[in-house]
């Protein structure tokens, strides 16, 4: 069994009136890329903050590494490393500067610490501009720098809140191949985001988190299982007429079958062979098949059906 990395209890976090995390109890295990996904205010970053005994908390318990946590433990903070939503480098410093600067708070041997620098600007591909102050940086390599900061101590668990955001696609990339990489290395990662694609992309295990409250977690398979809708089926077929319907309705897992401008339409509720199924009752009644596709539910989906609302386009 992996090593729990992380263990939030019941976690209760209030602004005043507003109850930002709500029982929340979260388990994270050595080795996983954890996402925790939620819209704009659900409390992702309040969560991240006070995991990291930034803030104080009203309920709840946190260890790390089977440690409770708190503001003084500096054995568990060292092994932690923190790329927040916003930047925050110093600006009188150069590239190479703020790394060292970073790094320099857990690794004090100069040596050790010279060769951890030069490793994360290559990580973060910043050589050429390891000189830069970082106002001459755009906000893709900014990033980078940010990340670069984070990682240069190599720590066993390196949370990222929303580092994508407003980062152009190519950086966007980098950022979430690095991220792979250092899951690869060794890192457990906890990753927030309310982008769905990025989070179905990159993580092993996701939480869903709306106002506070945990929805559902689990792997992207579990929790695609979990909706009604669990494959949807096209089939172009040309010389079909309605009267093929209710006998597709009578297949195993099948839910809903429509047939518009000669286009099938199926929606299956689980099971495996579905597209056989289907295809095979098809040629059966020759049916001319013409282009199949199958799809799985998204992220949006599984949010849909749990809160009634769409996760995507919310900024
Ligand atoms: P997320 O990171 O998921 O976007 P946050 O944790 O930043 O969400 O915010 C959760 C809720 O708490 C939001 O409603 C937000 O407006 C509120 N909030 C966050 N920080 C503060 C604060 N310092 N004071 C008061 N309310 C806050
Ligand atoms: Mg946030």
């Amino acid at each position: 069994m992996p090593e729990t990395i992380v263990k939030i209890d019941k976690l209760v976090k209030r602004y005043k009136e507003l109850v930002a995390v709500d029982h929340l109890s979260l388990e994270i295990k050595e080795g996983e890329v954890f996402g925790l996904l939620g819209p704009n205010g659900s409390g992702k970053t309040t969560t991240i903050n006070c995991l990291l005994s930034l803030l104080s908390f009203d309920k709840g318990d946190i260890s790390i590494f089977g440690k409770p946590m708190s503001p003084t433990a500096y054995d568990i903070k060292s092994n932690i490393g923190v790329v927040m939503q916003n930047v925050a480098v110093f600006e009188e410093l150069t590239v190479r500067e703020n790394i060292d600067y970073f790094c320099g708070l857990y690794i004090k041997d100069k040596e050790k610490r010279r060769k951890l620098v030069n490793e994360a600007i290559a990580f973060t591909g910043l050589e050429e501009f390891e000189k830069f102050h970082p106002k001459k940086l755009s906000g893709g390599l900014l990033r980078r720098l940010n990340i670069a900061c984070g990682i240069a101590h190599k720590p066993r668990l390196i949370i990222f809140d929303e580092p994508t955001v407003a980062v152009d696609p190519q950086s966007r990339n980098k950022i979430l191949e690095g991220i792979i990489e250092l899951n690869k290395q060794g890192a457990t990662v906890i990753y927030t985001s309310h982008y769905m694609e990025e989070v179905e992309q990159i993580c092993s295990k996701i939480a869903i988190m709306d106002k506070g409250r945990l929805i559902t977690q689990g792997t992207l398979d579990e929790l695609r299982s979990n909706v009604t809708c669990s494959e949807k089926i096209t089939v172009g077929v040309r010389d079909a007429d309605e009267s093929i319907l209710d006998e597709i309705r009578e297949l195993d897992h099948v839910f809903e079958a429509t047939l518009e401008n000669g286009e099938l339409v199926v929606k299956c509720s689980g099971g495996k062979h579905n597209v056989v199924r289907l295809l095979t009752l098809l040629q059966e009644q020759n049916i001319h098949i013409g282009k199949v596709t199958s799809e799985q539910p998204t992220l949006n989906t599984v949010f849909l059906e749990l809160t009634g609302k769409e996760l995507r386009d919310k900024n």
